[in-house]
């Protein structure tokens, strides 16, 4: 299977201090929570986790986190519909197949993003940046619709 788990060896604190910044006790849990899931998180369950792990980091201590982090292109935020979510940075490569039953986010990593980036660059003059593809339908842990 061509799903990947998140690239490891991203060492925050090397992240941080490179670019002058500190870890902080919020800083370092919202990564943990980012890291250990896996997955797309909203900011509010990131928070309710972050809070399971320490009751006194506060929502906008983890939404600061999160913006920092996406300045230094440490996470990717990724805008469905109403909602943002966020996840440990992965490149273009990854596109995401999202169920449309249960809301579970993969990643497939195929040849064809940076086909289509070499593509778009030779055909046109635009420069693509980021290049976000997301697939909805049906995973294999949802069983199809029986019929009645
Ligand atoms: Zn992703
Ligand atoms: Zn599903």
């Amino acid at each position: 299977m061509a799903t990947s788990a998140y690239p490891v060896g991203v060492d925050l604190e090397v992240e941080l201090r490179t670019h002058g910044y500190r870890v902080t006790t919020a800083r370092r849990v919202v990564w943990d929570v980012l890291s250990a899931a896996g997955d797309h998180l909203t900011a509010p369950s990131i928070t309710s986790r972050v809070h399971a792990v320490d009751p006194s980091i506060n929502g906008a201590s983890v939404y600061r986190a999160l913006t920092l982090f996406a300045e230094l292109g440490l996470v990717r935020e990724s805008r469905y519909e109403d909602a943002s979510t966020w996840e440990p940075f992965h490149d273009d490569a990854a596109i995401h197949l999202v169920c449309s039953e249960c809301g579970q986010v993969m990643h497939h990593d195929t040849e064809l993003v940076p086909r289509l980036r070499r593509a778009i660059q030779v055909a046109t003059d635009f420069a693509p940046d980021e290049i976000d593809v997301r697939v909805s339908g049906r995973c294999g842990h949802c069983p199809a619709e029986s019929p009645a």
